[in-house]
């Protein structure tokens, strides 16, 4: 139902009481290495839903690479379209201090050798798949080539991060394109204005045929030609917001391919967001359909 094309990370995070300057060392606390990377996230935040999902990714031919596909496995997502080999696993080297401030650096390694020829060499998971979702962690130019090899009727759903323009090809395409605060503040540049009705219709000029813009515990705006809906979120104690956006992002996607509205599939997402925000992590943090909080009233 849902196909994922994307990145896949490990996450290797380490306790410092403060970063070093240059040509300092600090010692830090014990490692923990997480599964990452806003396609492995995405995958995982689908499957566990219950939804049938299927990941197009590259991961290197180490230990990270495995550590991520028994992830992906064991959330129960497909994982025949995960390219093994060409680079290192992408990593994210993550320090984080007291205060719970975070300095990283990103290794995109296997990701930025997700080709086009790879998506081509995959066009029958492509053509398979009703809902096709996409970040930009991986290049701009594969991208582009999954749009192009959508089947007639496929829905596709972007999330443009880290943000980067977009060629008008993957724009027409993107059904809804999902943004964050600060993405649609990149996208749109000076011109952005204040309000998210506002940018909704600024991302919406740019060619997209929808637009939703989560709003954190604000929940989030859908938008198409025809109407721009507000929808809560429920409220929680948020504990981590790391990977919110993309078990939203996942969730969207699978309720549309379902049939649903946008403002009910945006709906559906953000009791998804709400419940991954109360728990530490990113995959870590993602609810099955029975954990999901109850909707927020309108
Ligand atoms: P990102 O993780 O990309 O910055 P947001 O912070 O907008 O994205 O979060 C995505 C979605 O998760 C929101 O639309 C909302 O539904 C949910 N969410 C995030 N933070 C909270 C919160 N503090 N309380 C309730 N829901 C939240």
């Amino acid at each position: 139902e849902l196909l994922v094309v994307g990145s896949a990370n490990a996450d290797l995070v380490v306790g410092v009481e403060r970063r070093p300057a240059a040509g300092e060392t600090v010692l830090g606390s014990d490692l923990a290495v997480h599964p990452g990377g806003k396609g492995g996230n995405q995958a995982v935040a689908a499957a566990r839903l219950g939804a049938r999902t299927a990941l197009l990714a590259r991961v290197g031919d180490d230990a990270h690479g495995t550590l991520l596909l028994e992830a992906q496995r064991a959330a129960g997502v497909d994982t025949a379209g995960v390219l093994v080999g060409g680079a290192p696993t992408g990593v994210a080297l993550i320090t984080v201090d007291p205060s719970g401030d975070n300095s990283i650096v990103v290794s995109p390694g296997a990701n930025a050798r997700l080709t086009p020829q790879d998506i081509r060499a995959a066009g029958g998971l492509l053509a398979a798949a009703r809902v096709v979702s996409s970040q930009l962690e991986i290049p701009l130019e594969t991208v582009a080539e999954v749009v192009r090899g959508l089947r007639p009727g496929a829905r596709f759903v972007l999330n443009p991060s880290p943000p980067a323009p977009l060629p008008a090809e993957v724009l027409a395409a993107c059904d809804p394109l999902v943004v964050n605060e600060h993405e649609a503040r990149v996208i749109l540049g000076d011109d952005a204005g204040d309000a998210p009705e506002e940018w909704a219709r600024g991302l919406l000029a740019l060619g997209p045929r929808s637009v939703v813009i989560t709003l954190g515990a604000a929940g989030a705006l859908t938008a198409d030609s025809s109407d721009v809906v507000r929808v809560p979120s429920p409220k929680v104690d948020a504990v981590d917001t790391t990977g919110a956006g993309d078990a939203f992002t996942a969730a969207l996607g699978w309720r549309l391919g379902l049939g649903e509205e946008l403002p009910a599939a945006a709906a559906y997402a953000a009791r998804v967001g709400a419940a991954a925000v109360t728990r530490k992590g990113a995959q870590d943090s993602y609810p099955t359909a029975s954990e999901l909080p109850t909707a927020a009233p309108d």
